[in-house]
């Protein structure tokens, strides 16, 4: 049995968390999920948005099923996101982009390993009377551990090239410390994989218009977060993708995108991130068979013509995740 604590949040997050774990549910009966509050929910019954019973929760449990929280605008909002990614020191963040739902023709296959405590998400933010300094942080020690955890999960995928996108022509310091980190990690680990990299403005343009050209790419925390949004627009939308932040020694999954308040509600979130991010988790505990089932029925769905709102089809949440289900069936009756 493998415990999840289950972190359903705000907007859309408990409704696609719902479909993820109706989902998992039906593939497995390993699982002991327990509910736990983060986000307003959590900031009103506690006044924080990340209680320290449910980072405790987080803490005892095997892995976190996460779904997204609003930020509030103001000072003094303390980001539960990046406060559990460095209480639980989950010093990566694995997004793959796959084209599932085929809505373009982009033959895109891409796993973004983005760099998921420092740069610009420290938050150490200073402000005087001319306007607002912002501290960018690239220490040495997360350089080494991004660059050898994109190269493992390159090696345990069976992927072939890693590219480290970076801005070093501009930022020659950190940048260029992060590039020289990933030059010497590939020289003295590199066997069997080929190495490259690419500037970010020219890898985001080619991301478009060459959306097979990447494998793997290593990259920092900010250049991470908007690639992965791009990429996922190549293929679909923010719907379509799934990530998972890891630690050495904790993990928690969830879909990229954030509450959506602007639909939340309605029931016609895409659920497919949060489904894929669940099929990631269980992968990550040793269920490889049982994710890969749910990764085929979440494409056989879409093949089959079963797709949701956000991409022109007519399936709210409920729907969707119903047809996934019987996909689910089908393949395990073979
Ligand atoms: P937050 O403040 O939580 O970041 P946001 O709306 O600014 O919320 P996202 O939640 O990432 O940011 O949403 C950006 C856009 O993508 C919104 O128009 C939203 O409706 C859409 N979107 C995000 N996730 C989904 C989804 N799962 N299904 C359909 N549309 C989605």
């Amino acid at each position: 049995m493998k415990s999840i604590c289950v972190l359903p949040g705000d907007g859309i997050g408990p409704e696609v968390v719902g479909c993820a774990t109706r989902v998992l549910e039906r593939v497995t009966d390993e699982l002991e999920l327990h509910m736990a509050d983060i986000g307003r929910a959590a900031f009103r019954r506690s006044g924080e948005h990340l209680p320290t019973d449910t980072l405790a929760a987080m803490e005892a449990s095997d892995s976190s099923l996460f779904g997204a929280v609003t930020s509030d605008e103001g000072t003094g909002y303390d980001s539960p996101v990046l406060r559990f990614r460095k209480e639980l020191e989950l010093f990566a963040n694995l997004r793959p982009v796959k084209n599932i739902a085929q809505v373009s023709t982009a033959a895109m296959d891409l796993l973004i390993v983005r760099e998921n405590t420092e740069g610009l998400y420290t938050m150490d933010e200073h402000e005087d009377d001319a306007g607002v300094t912002t501290r960018r942080r690239v220490s040495k020690y997360a350089c080494k551990k991004i660059v050898e955890k994109a190269i493992d999960e390159a090696r345990r995928t069976g992927r072939k090239g890693v590219c480290c996108v970076h801005k070093a022509n501009v930022l020659r310091k950190s940048d260029g410390l992060f590039l020289q980190v990933f030059r010497d990690i590939a020289r003295t680990h590199g066997q069997g994989l080929t190495f490259s990299d690419q500037l970010v403005d020219s890898a985001a343009a080619k991301l478009v218009t060459r959306p097979d050209a990447f494998d793997v790419i290593v990259t920092l925390n900010l250049y991470g977060d908007i690639l992965s949004d791009l990429a996922a627009g190549v293929v679909g939308g923010l719907g379509f993708a799934p990530s998972g932040n890891m630690g050495d020694r904790q993990s928690v999954f969830e879909p990229a995108h954030g509450s959506a308040p602007d639909i939340a509600g309605k029931g016609i979130a895409n659920p497919t991130a949060a489904i894929l991010a669940a099929a990631m988790m269980i992968e990550h505990l040793g269920m490889t068979e049982e994710a890969a089932v749910i990764a085929s029925a979440v494409s056989e769905t879409y093949r089959a013509g079963d797709s949701t709102m956000d991409v022109g089809g007519n399936l709210g949440s409920h729907a969707f995740t119903e047809a996934v289900i019987k996909h689910v069936v089908k393949i395990e009756r073979g």
